[in-house]
Parts: C-alpha cells; sequence; structure tokens
C-alpha cells in the first residue's frame, strides 16, 4: 500500500513538472516568434540552425541570443499539421 501511494504521488508530480515544462517552453517559444530573448529581453534572437523533422511534420530549430549567448532548441510544427503544433 506505502509503494502504491508513492508511485501515485511520483507520477502525479511526474505530470506537473511536464506540464509546467511545457507551458514554459510555450512561453519562451512566443517570445521568440516575436524575435525577443526570454532571457535578456533583447530583439537579437537569431536562427542558428533549423532543419526539417522529415514526415512528422515538425521543424527543429535551434535558436540563438546575439546579446547574452542564450540557445535553446524548439520543436516547430509546420504548416501540414493543421493547428501548427504537433502535440510536443
Ligand atoms: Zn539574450
Amino acid at each position: 500500500m506505502y509503494l502504491f501511494i508513492v508511485t501515485l504521488i511520483l507520477s502525479i508530480l511526474g505530470v506537473v513538472a511536464y506540464y509546467l515544462y511545457i507551458k514554459q517552453k510555450g512561453e519562451k517559444l512566443s517570445k521568440i516568434e516575436k524575435g525577443i530573448c526570454p532571457e535578456c529581453e533583447k530583439e537579437s534572437i537569431t536562427v542558428k540552425r533549423s532543419k526539417s523533422g522529415g514526415c512528422s511534420g515538425t521543424t527543429n530549430v535551434i535558436y540563438r541570443c546575439e546579446n547574452c549567448g542564450y540557445e535553446e532548441e524548439f520543436n516547430v510544427g509546420a504548416s501540414g499539421c493543421g493547428s501548427g503544433k504537433c502535440g510536443i
């Protein structure tokens, strides 16, 4: 019984952490798409590398800030996905 409760709590924490991660990632991406760095708030975002994810319909993009050196990878949904975002 104790093990069950621990497992249950851990899985809930996992889901919450995952949700917060996706939410934070989405907020960052919406800023970056406007060209604003989420770290230093400067309009110095450039695309470092962009490659298509093949038939998955997503594009793998690495954004970089010229001002503070911030760099992050995002999977941006391509036009073929209707909603514009493919799951994660
Ligand atoms: Zn920056």
